[in-house]
């Protein structure tokens, strides 16, 4: 068993529309590599960053999330290799293993799709588009309904 525990630099594309890895950002891996009989078990946690844009109030956002991984790497000519297709389990090439589609579908699954801010976000007023946050909590318009306001109109004719 070994343990790989180091920073690489994020690929490009890592991440959802809204939300994702900027490239170039470390991604700190802090794996564990066991050799099993079929091939390599890699399991561990990838801590990455976030940069997005919250989808109520549309303010940046920065954090981190961390992802966890297991995967098996399949040997060449296992049984594992012979028996599953390319795409569903990883196959050592060589010595080297090519972590990243695999660093990749765990990134992008614990991703919101619809990123905000904080849970609570209240956004944006919809009749200014101000921010509700920098807003008097008392804050709106008035809001006059044109039929209303022709009603009124005759209330006042009427009195
Ligand atoms: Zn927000
Ligand atoms: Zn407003």
């Amino acid at each position: 068993m070994r343990t790989v525990d180091r920073v690489v630099k994020a690929p490009s594309d890592l991440g959802l529309e809204l939300i994702g890895v900027p490239e170039g950002a470390d991604l700190r891996l802090d794996l564990r590599l066991e050799s099993v009989s079929e091939g390599v078990l890699v399991s561990g946690t990838v801590d990455v960053p976030v940069t997005g844009e919250c989808g109520r109030c549309l303010r940046p956002i920065s954090d981190s999330v961390v992802v966890n991984i297991q995967e098996l790497y399949a040997y060449a000519h296992s049984t594992t290799d012979e028996t599953t297709d390319e795409d569903e389990i990883g196959r050592l090439q060589g010595d080297l293993i090519d972590l990243e589609p695999a660093v990749r579908d765990a990134v992008v699954l614990e991703l919101p799709t619809n990123p905000v801010c904080r849970a609570d976000c209240p956004g944006l007023c919809p009749e200014c588009g101000g921010l509700l946050d920098d807003l008097p909590a008392d804050h709106h318009h008035e809001q006059v309904d044109p039929r209303w306001a022709a009603l009124s109109q005759l209330n006042n004719e009427g009195d």
